[in-house]
Order: C-alpha cells, then sequence, then structure tokens
C-alpha cells in the first residue's frame, strides 16, 4: 500500500482567500474513516489556503445520523459479551 493512500484530497477551488485573495484549495476526505464518525459530526470537505488560512463552511458540515451510533453501541456490546465467556 503506499503511503498516499490515507492522504486527504486537494483540488483548486473558486473559493477567494479572505487573508491574501488567492484560490483556495478544496480538501475532502479520501474515505469517511471511523475517526469522522466517532464526532458528532464532520465537514465533508473544507477550503485552506497556501498562507494557512483555513474555512469551514456550515453547508458542507455533515452530522453523524443515529444510525452509526447505533452501529457502534452494538459493536461495544458483543465485544463486553464475549469478554464474559
Ligand atoms: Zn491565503
Amino acid at each position: 500500500m503506499s503511503k498516499q493512500s490515507n492522504k486527504n484530497i486537494y483540488t483548486l477551488s473558486d473559493m477567494e482567500c479572505r487573508k491574501c485573495k488567492n484560490k483556495m484549495m478544496c480538501v475532502s476526505h479520501k474515505e469517511i474513516k471511523a475517526k469522522q464518525l466517532r464526532q458528532p459530526f464532520y465537514y465533508s470537505q473544507w477550503y485552506k489556503c497556501t498562507c494557512g488560512w483555513m474555512l469551514n463552511l456550515e453547508e458542507d458540515k455533515v452530522w453523524n445520523d443515529g444510525t452509526v451510533v447505533e452501529a457502534q453501541k452494538q459493536e461495544e456490546e458483543q465485544l463486553s459479551f464475549l469478554n464474559q465467556i
């Protein structure tokens, strides 16, 4: 497996940086991992500038719905069951 496989995807966006007026890069997850799903929400994409300015848009916010929480709960219950054997 190459090292790049875990990296985020960068694409040039039309978003202008508020600080330096350069075009910002749009960053998105290559893969949604447990790390993102553990949080109440995550951003499907966000913007990053070479000057260090970062921008999160409310519209890119993804709330983790109850299904995910339920699935994790079940997993924990199964684990505690296994520990009792
Ligand atoms: Zn900038």
